[in-house]
């Protein structure tokens, strides 16, 4: 028998898969090997159902992206972290992270945290110009949480933000809403996702460190999230060209075709730039232009 399922948890080449015939422990043929093919969490894949209850990774459908660290493919958004208390963002960090999104398909979401300590008024105003979704939130009083669920509601998530920032508190946060609300608890046998709810955070602190163990945590309504340590989801991924840099900065596309010269690459001394002029006039944040220019100069 064949099932189709998702890839939750990847331990030293074991692999669980979430089915609707319950969870499978599964290893990978070995033609992945000889295709260089290795499963990953957030796979969409086909299993063979062995006897014995375990079953046989045999199919991997195609990714629509991938992140390198935490080794996840199938995101349907980053939920970034930030804060302008301690650990305090650096927003250059923020739109390079968001560049890289950008360019992969990947949609960014933005939590502003902390603000029980710091409302977060500069950032709110960077990215609410840009035009990112953000939320202002405390996941330590649970203020604002409620804000984020529309944003990421059945949604694959995958959490970045500096460490410190608050990541853990807020998968504590969200998980926090089965306690709150008189929301049924998922029972074991159709539960989404590899673990107990009051689980996560213990399963968190021991999986972050180690690249073997990848996880997506099941959170309330249907979400599946993936731990990401530091800002370095996007490493090891290839530089954006420099000619595709201004596509990956959505709150410059209405100024894209307005420039006087095609290929301009709205640096500084362009002439007849709309973005630049769209810097000038207030219509882009500065902040967003000085990130764009800094990753521009960067050597490839
Ligand atoms: P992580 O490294 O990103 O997972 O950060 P943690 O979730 O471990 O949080 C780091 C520290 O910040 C802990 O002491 C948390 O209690 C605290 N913290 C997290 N969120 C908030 C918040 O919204 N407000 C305040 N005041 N402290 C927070
Ligand atoms: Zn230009």
């Amino acid at each position: 028998m064949t099932l189709n399922g998702r890839l939750v948890r990847s331990i030293s080449g074991f692999y669980t898969i979430h089915t609707d015939q319950g969870d499978f422990l599964c290893r990978a043929r070995g033609i992945f090997r000889l295709r260089g093919v290795t499963p990953l969490a957030g796979d969409f894949v086909t299993v063979e159902a062995l006897p014995d209850g375990s079953g046989s990774i045999i199919d991997v459908a195609e990714r629509r992206n991938a992140l390198v660290r935490p080794p996840v493919c199938n995101i349907d958004a980053l939920v970034v972290l930030v804060s302008e208390a301690v650990p305090r963002a650096d927003p250059y960090i923020i739109d390079k992270m968001a560049a890289m999104a950008a360019y992969r398909g990947i949609e960014i979401i933005l939590l502003i945290n902390k603000c029980d300590l710091e409302p977060g008024d500069v950032l709110f105003e960077i990215y609410r110009t840009a035009g990112f979704p953000v939320v202002r939130a405390s996941a330590l009083t649970g203020d604002g949480v409620k804000d984020l669920w529309p944003l990421i509601e059945g949604k694959c998530i995958a959490l970045a933000g500096n460490s410190g920032v608050g990541k853990s508190a807020l998968i504590n946060a969200l998980e926090s809403e089965y306690r709150a609300s008189s929301l049924p608890r998922p029972e074991p046998d159709v539960r989404v996702g590899p673990c107990r709810t009051g689980e996560v955070s213990e399963r968190l602190g021991r999986g972050r460190h180690t690249t073997r163990h990848v996880e997506l945590f099941a959170l309330p309504r249907n979400v599946l999230a993936a731990d990401t340590p530091g800002f370095a989801a996007l490493d090891g991924l290839e530089r954006i060209p420099a000619a595709a840099l201004a596509v990956c900065f959505p709150d410059f596309a209405p100024y894209l075709d307005g420039c006087r010269f095609t290929g301009c690459l709205h640096g500084e001394g362009q002439k007849g730039c709309a973005v630049r002029d769209a810097v000038d006039g207030g219509r882009i944040h500065p902040s967003r232009y000085a990130s764009y220019l800094k990753m521009l100069g960067e050597p490839s």
